[in-house]
């Protein structure tokens, strides 16, 4: 690359040909570019259905549910502990969670694969941590230990008495009559809620591969989130995978996921062939123990809600004279804060704000691309596993053992240069006309995104008089808040879209959207109202608002193809409206803590 003049952008113009990069850029996206989008993917039904099957907990009978409760949650993760304490804070003492996976944490029950760890620094991932005592024992906790927070929520306050374990919802009604909703399940369950919440997540469905011959694969096979550590040996904490010693294993997927289990499964096979279509940027980790006695200094009361405040002002259009959370997203926040305020005072326009914002961006990839370089010890291997797209085209990665895995011998990337595996075999997998026999394929080809609502969450809600909300969201999501739906009474969903929308710690959507709901229906509950739905008009505007904004940040034209960018098709109508709060997540924040502390919760309605 050469060191050129960024065109007009009158910032310090990287050691870059911006020209020659975003053509590359291109090239590469059009290699990957395909008709069929997410129909490329597997539904896990029929004769893939057991690729879903939970291998952490067996089924226990009961009898079915035909009672009444005040509060009924779908999801036992993060969404589902967080609603349901601050509902119990707030005195509705019964909630009833309803979880698919048999006990709570949602992803992080069914996410055990080895080396899973959050990418968020565990200081304002891990929910409730000031509310629990717990202190993280890494800046990137590592998976049994989320699972553990979720569970030590769920005994704190006292879920666990009323949760139903692997029960899937297959329908909710509205009861105008009786101002009740009617929960049904594959269990046979029939009960009755005043009010339901939704929080059944983005990523929870695995899916395959559409790769010809996947059935007729005669080893063995499994998806990353429901690792058999019966056939791999090992468990979630890290004992080794003494089994795969003899084994040729192989994994297809590059993403969050592989990163994070590949330097496992790279020191325990025999063998280990990484099928790679599109590589990930992979940027530094840096995880370290948490001491306790810094931790001891820090641990004031409230400090759980300044590290979220700080972290969301350096992260997401607010201002922080400090950064404490200094990890890898406030970095990415910092250089582009950084190359934009070097702008001439009269050059801070928008269109050279964006020329800046790329800047940086591309000289965030250089760098990452060019510590492969400096790791990776076969040249050609390198090559490859340089990602050649904008950070925010799909999700970043961070890591400190993945890329040194490929000097790991016996440790062999099979690179399909953007095509993925050609064919599965009896024996194997097929990569430009070589078959490559294994013992075993591990699925880490992730989770539905693009399918509808309906599919992924497994039912559909009707309201009142008789409206689906399939019908309502047909051409995308309409809410006030992202919580509340007109026409669905009494109903709350708990996820970050139309409200702060802060991707890099969806957590913190969650604990907000809880304390908003709790304090919605403590109003209803004390002042003896029935219902309460937010009006036609307050949704309305709330979604005007929302058409305001910049749009969405991910997916700019030039992407590689994945789940951020309706994997490289034209967006569907729904796009435009998969946003937030247009003043940011920091505003949103304040916004929303006012509007719930005011008592008045203007644009809703109770009856
Ligand atoms: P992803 O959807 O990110 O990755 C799926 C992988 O499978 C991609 O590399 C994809 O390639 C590849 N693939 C798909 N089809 C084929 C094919 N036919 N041949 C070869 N390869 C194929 O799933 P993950 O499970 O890795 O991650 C999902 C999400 O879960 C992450 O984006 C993140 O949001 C979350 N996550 C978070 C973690 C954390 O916070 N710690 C850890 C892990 C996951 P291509 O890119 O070309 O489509």
């Amino acid at each position: 690359m050469t060191t050129t003049t960024t065109e007009g952008s009158g910032a310090t113009s990287p050691a870059v040909d911006k020209a020659v990069l975003l053509a590359k850029y291109i090239a590469e996206r059009d290699k990957r570019l395909r008709p069929d989008g997410n129909a490329q993917y597997l539904q896990l039904k029929g004769q893939l259905a057991h690729y879903l099957e939970d291998p952490y907990t067996p089924f226990v009978e009961r009898e079915p549910k035909t009672d009444h409760v005040t509060f009924a949650f779908v999801g036992g993760g993060f969404a589902g502990l967080v609603t349901g304490a601050r509902l119990i804070e707030a005195g509705v003492t019964d909630v009833r969670i309803i979880e698919k996976g048999g006990d709570f944490g949602g992803t992080w029950y069914w996410n055990r694969y080895p080396g899973a760890q959050c990418d968020t620094a565990s200081m304002i991932y891990m929910p409730l941590l000031e509310e629990t005592g717990h202190m993280p024992t890494e800046k990137y906790a590592h998976a049994p230990e989320i699972l553990e927070q979720c569970q030590r929520i769920g005994r704190q306050y006292g879920l666990y008495d009323n949760a139903l374990f692997h029960t899937e919802v297959e329908d909710l009604s509205w009861n105008d009559a009786t101002s009740r909703w009617v929960i049904r399940t594959n269990r046979g369950d029939a009960f009755t809620a005043d009010f339901i919440g939704l929080g059944t997540g983005p990523l929870h469905v695995p899916k395959l591969p559409g790769i010809p011959g996947i059935e007729r694969f005669k080893g063995h096979a499994f998806h990353t989130s429901r690792w058999d550590y019966g056939y791999t040996g090992g468990d979630p904490k890290g004992a080794p995978m003494v089994k795969l010693a003899d084994k040729r294993v192989a994994i297809i997927g590059t993403g969050a996921t592989a990163v994070q289990c590949v330097p496992h499964l790279a020191r325990a096979c025999k063998e280990l062939l990484v099928f790679q279509r599109t590589p990930s940027s992979v940027d530094v980790r840096a995880n370290a123990p948490i001491d306790p006695e810094w931790f001891a200094d820090i641990a004031t009361p409230g400090w759980q809600q300044r590290w979220l405040e700080n972290f969301t002002a350096n992260q997401a259009g607010g201002t922080a004279d400090v950064d404490l959370v200094q990890d890898g997203w406030t970095d990415l926040s910092r250089r582009i804060r950084a190359k934009i305020s070097q702008l001439p005072r009269e050059d801070m326009t928008p269109q050279k704000m964006l020329a800046a914002y790329e800047d940086s961006d591309f000289e965030k990839m250089n760098e990452i691309r060019a510590r492969i370089d400096s790791i990776v010890e076969d040249h050609d291997t390198a090559q490859k596993l340089k990602a050649w797209y904008r950070q925010l085209c799909k999700r970043p990665c961070f890591h400190d053992a993945y890329l040194q895995a490929f000097n790991t011998p016996g440790t062999k990337l099979i690179d399909t240069d953007g095509k993925g595996v050609e064919r599965i075999t009896e024996a194997g997998l097929v990569v430009a006309g070589v078959e490559y026999p294994v013992d075993c394929i591990i699925y880490a080809s992730g989770f539905e995104v693009g399918t509808e609502y309906k599919r992924r969450a497994g039912f559909d809600l009707t309201g009142r008089d008789g409206l689906k909300l399939s019908q309502v969201w047909a051409d995308g999501m309409k809410t006030k808040h992202g919580i509340h739906v007109h026409g669905f009474p009494n109903a709350f969903f708990v996820q970050p879209t139309q409200g702060a929308n802060l991707i890099s710690n969806v957590p913190h959507n969650l604990t907000e959207g809880g304390q908003t709901i709790a304090a919605v229906v403590r109003h209803a509950v004390t002042k003896g109202y029935k219902q309460v739905e937010v009006t036609q008009e307050a949704q309305n505007a709330w979604v005007e608002l929302l058409l305001t904004g910049f749009g969405r940040m991910t997916g700019a034209p030039d992407c590689t193809p994945g789940y951020y960018n309706n994997e490289g098709l034209a967006p569907g109508p729904g796009a435009r409206l998969a946003v937030g709060y247009p003043a940011g997540a920091t505003a949103y924040f304040k916004y929303i803590d006012a509007w719930r502390t005011s008592g008045a919760f203007e644009g809703l309605a109770f009856r």
